[in-house]
């Protein structure tokens, strides 16, 4: 075995199947809402040697040897992850090891909610993450609703908005050690004062996962959560575009002056960094934390701010540009990356017009939608804007963009309408009749010929 030897050579299997998946990239419209194309130089990092090394420990305090260069990279990492987000290094510290988004909310709860002590998050079908507690009636989906005593919040069916006095009602009941804000599936801007609000009222730590919007609140083009929270998580691939990972943001320093005068620090940065390692993790992916680095390096450009910009404007194109055609969007508009599409009027659902959208080169995905009777059957569609705005398209580009939607959708209403009810008939509808099967491969070679023009930020040559 020649340990220099190219992946072309050495593994031809492997190399092919990313080549293909290079291609599908390229080929595609990528609209799935948390998803991004990294920067060449994130993608370069990760490559590096920085993989071989194991630094399980902190910057100074390792359990193993040779580490002083891979302290500077997480040191570095940590100074920009403050200088990304505004934050002064007395009143914020920051870990950048947890291995993504999940494990990180995960961290947050191991350090500071005891076992089966209470959290509420948004509920997943009105838009919240699984980390943040879900449950069924059979099962506790989430280990978080395992190990910890999970209770959601919902939004308003009708509105779609976040029912905040709900929320409180059920808090002041409840009692719960932490309250989460954050989305994976809300279109609009959370109000973290009036989440700060409830959670004084009862005594809980807040803590804002802003995992999809992160790169939004870097560039500050929407409300920065850490005004408001104790605890900020984020993964660092979507928004913000880094490679995939996640980081924990906690405050120090003093907490509250008693009448007394008396200071009441905080103490969330030794129960933090101790639940990531030793707690839940071994040792850091340190080219992952080197390439987050690099993002956040970009993170405070102005061609970044720049960028986030246009990942709004695309989304108020798209988001109109589907209204325009007779669409319904949940709460009736964006303040942020994605919209919510309800399928609802057109008697569709969100399993076929995705799979649709699929086969004709266009991802994305299915969702509940507020008041959905049912969570195997969701009715909407989530769509976002940040990796195609990555690759360069414009609002103009997305009228072409909500134009492919909209055929891709007529389509779905045809088959829905000539096959039998099941999703399996549909699909066999879909792959079996040769005139549905033409329509698909013509437009999905139209999806390809749009989507080819634009670069796709990586490797060219593979
Ligand atoms: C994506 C997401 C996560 C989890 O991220 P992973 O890196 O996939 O574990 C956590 N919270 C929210 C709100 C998210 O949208």
């Amino acid at each position: 075995m020649n340990l220099q030897e190219d992946i072309r050579t050495d593994d031809p299997e492997i190399y092919e199947l990313i080549r293909l998946e290079k291609e599908r990239q390229r080929k595609g419209l990528e609209m799935i809402a948390s998803e991004n194309f990294a920067s060449r130089s994130v993608q370069q990092a990760l490559g590096s040697c920085l993989t071989n090394k194991y630094s399980e420990g902190q910057p100074g305090q390792r359990y193993y040897g040779g580490n002083e260069i891979i302290d500077k990279v997480e040191l570095l990492c940590q100074k920009r992850a403050r200088e990304a987000f505004g934050l002064d290094a007395d009143r914020w510290g920051v870990n950048v090891q947890p291995l993504s988004g999940s494990p990180a909310n995960f961290a947050v709860y191991t350090a500071v909610v005891e076992p089966h002590g209470r959290i509420m998050g948004l509920y997943l079908p009105d838009g919240g993450h699984l980390s943040h507690g879900f449950m069924t009636q059979n099962k506790r989906v989430s280990a978080t609703s395992v190990f910890f005593e999970s209770f959601p919040y919902k939004v308003d069916p009708v509105t779609g908005l976040i029912d905040y006095d709900k929320l409180r009602e059920n808090a002041l009941m409840f009692l719960p050690k932490m309250i989460v804000a954050g989305v994976s599936c809300y279109s609009r801007n959370l109000d973290y004062k009036r989440f700060r609000e409830i959670a004084d009222e009862v005594g809980a730590l807040l803590l804002a996962d802003m995992a999809h919007v992160s790169g939004l609140v870097a560039a500050g083009e929407i409300p920065s959560p850490f005004d408001y929270c104790d605890i900020v998580t984020t993964t660092t691939h979507k928004t913000l575009r880094g490679p995939r990972s996640g980081m924990i943001f906690y405050r120090k320093g003093v907490r509250k002056v008693l009448k007394s005068g008396e200071n009441v620090m905080y103490d969330l940065e030794k129960k933090i960094n101790e639940a990531v390692f030793p707690g839940l993790q071994g040792g850091p992916h340190n080219h992952q934390i080197a390439a987050v680095a690099v993002a956040l390096r970009q993170a405070v450009t102005p061609e970044f701010k720049l960028y986030q910009k246009q990942v709004m404007a695309n989304a108020k194109a798209l988001c109109t540009g589907l209204q325009n055609k007779g669409y319904t969007i949940v709460s009736g508009g964006t303040d942020t990356h994605l919209v919510l599409v309800d399928l609802r009027p057109q008697k569709l659902d969100g399993a076929r017009a995705e799979k649709v959208l699929e086969d004709v080169g266009i991802a994305v995905n299915k969702n509940t939608c507020p008041g959905d009777k049912s969570a195997l059957k969701p009715s909407g569609l989530r769509i976002g804007t940040p990796a195609l705005t990555s690759r360069g398209l414009k609002e103009e580009d997305f009228d072409r963009v909500v134009e492919f939607i909209h055929e891709a959708i007529l389509l779905t209403q045809e088959v829905v309408s000539s096959s039998g009810p099941t999703l399996r008939e549909f699909k066999t509808k879909l792959s079996t009749d040769q005139e549905v099967v033409n329509k698909v491969k013509a437009l999905k070679s139209r999806v390809e010929e749009f989507a080819i023009k634009f670069s796709l930020p990586g490797f060219d040559d593979w």
